[in-house]
């Protein structure tokens, strides 16, 4: 029989916003109760007793690798977690009118347990996906239970061909990168070590630099005053984001920004995929000028071929590849030469399994790497890579963690707690919105 327990989230009884108003008040007692028995969801908003549900028992193993005793994958605990942002955010994506403006990023946490160790990983999704995943993630979890949890390369692809109808990219992938992330989690701790210690490191920081203030939304005067705050916070590089539907608005700012920085700044253009090939190497002459470190998805995210003309063209190094999904969307890049740096997310590629096939394909190729977002499971695959690299700095994910990443120097330090070195707060406990187990979790994680 197969039972689960409290999960580190499951103190929260509703959704609170910043400041501790609702984000989703008022449901009615029906609601409260529901409980969606075709995905096995249980609200968070549910009493705990109603949470305490037994599972059925996994299938039978289709496959080698079932293990006994505390080798084995024993339980797995998923979450949802709705983080409201302080202000809504504009990338070019809103200004050419394709999204809408950003308030919120749901991320999916899985928690794996094998005996008495536990491990956690998340993924994320801005403005649509995260149910999906969620729901994805629900239905083939269980596929890992029973299997030797060290063996994370064999449960990653038997998580893959579980769902393997709809896709091997996109939200199904994202959905087994949790459990894949919490999985080198827990070895990492198994070990005693810090992620990066288990990989094995190059280096013991990375150089870092801020993207959270240099969005659309922001004014040249607010982007400036964060920049030397970033700066003044041991953080080495300031990136802003261009696209502007008027590219004179774009040219000004980046202007003005070199100008406020001084020449020896590193900083960083990201036109987020908004530009056409003409526009881009029009504008791209015209910023070769400022001595950037890169411009950032100047085309769209699958255009192989027009970044690889972009990249031969301009000096400006390309950056390119936070949006893609798989391991073989971004060997299409590495094979066209279609960039200098690479962009990949280990939660959207599928996990780190599948990231450090794409690393070591791209150093190979002689290709440099800036990994997207998530800088706190980023640090620590940023500093096994061979080559001198770059993590990005967003804040937005400091409510969720007890532990703030040390700047200094210009760079960011690898953690030396033990695994991604990652202690949810009792904030995100507050923003749970759905949550589900398998197997037996035991000891909630802390
Ligand atoms: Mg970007």
């Amino acid at each position: 029989m197969h039972t689960w327990t409290m999960s580190i989230f499951l103190d929260s009884v509703q959704t609170v916003g910043y400041g501790g108003q609702a984000v989703n008040p008022g449901n009615s007692l029906e609601d409260e109760l529901s409980y969606d028995s075709r995905i096995h969801t249980i609200s968070a908003r549910e009493p705990e007793e109603m949470r305490m549900s037994q599972q059925e028992a996994p299938p039978e193993p289709a496959a080698g690798g079932r293990v006994a005793g505390d080798a084995a994958v024993s339980g797995i605990r998923l979450t949802s977690v709705t983080l409201p942002l302080p202000v809504p955010v504009s990338d070019a994506k809103v200004l050419t009118g394709r999204q809408r403006p950003m308030t919120e990023v749901v991320f999916l946490f899985a928690e794996v347990a094998a005996g008495d160790q536990h491990g956690i990983g998340f993924s994320y999704s801005k403005r649509a996906g995260g149910r999906a995943q969620y729901a994805h993630a629900a239905e083939v979890a269980q596929t890992a239970l029973g299997q030797d949890a060290s063996d994370i390369g064999r449960i990653h692809t038997s998580l893959l061909w579980a769902g393997a109808s709809v896709g091997r990219s996109g939200a199904a992938t994202q959905a087994i990168a949790a459990i894949d992330i919490a999985l080198w989690d827990l070895k990492a701790r198994r070990a005693g070590l810090p992620l990066a210690k288990l990989l094995g490191a190059y280096r013991d920081s990375v150089r870092t630099y801020d993207t959270s203030g240099g969005f659309l939304h922001a004014d040249l005067a607010a982007i400036t005053a964060r920049a030397d705050e970033s700066l003044a916070a041991g953080i080495g590089g300031i990136k802003i984001k261009v696209g502007h539907p008027d590219s004179r608005v774009d040219l000004d700012r980046v202007a003005a920004v070199r100008d406020h920085l001084g020449e020896h700044v590193p900083l960083m253009v990201d036109a987020n995929q908004q530009w056409d090939r003409a526009t881009a190497a029009r504008i791209g002459r015209v910023l070769d000028r400022y001595g950037l470190e890169w411009i950032e998805e100047p085309l769209d995210a699958y255009d192989a071929t027009g970044h690889a003309r972009l990249a031969q063209r301009l000096d400006t190094p390309i950056a390119t590849g936070e949006m893609l999904t798989s391991v073989a969307e971004h060997y299409e890049l590495i094979r066209h030469q279609a960039a200098d740096i690479i962009q990949p997310d280990a939660p959207r590629v599928g996990g780190i399994t599948p990231f450090l096939q794409l690393a070591t394909l791209a150093d190979h190729s002689g290709v440099d790497l800036a990994p997207h977002f998530a800088m706190e499971i980023h640090i620590h695959l940023a500093a096994a890579y061979p080559r001198e690299t770059w993590v990005e700095h967003f804040d937005w994910l400091n409510p969720l963690f007890q532990h703030r990443m040390e700047t200094r120097d210009g760079r960011m330090v690898v953690p030396t707690r033990p695994g991604l070195g990652l202690a949810p707060t009792d904030q995100a406990r507050r923003w749970v919105t759905d949550t589900i187990g398998f197997g037996s979790i035991g000891t909630p994680l802390r």
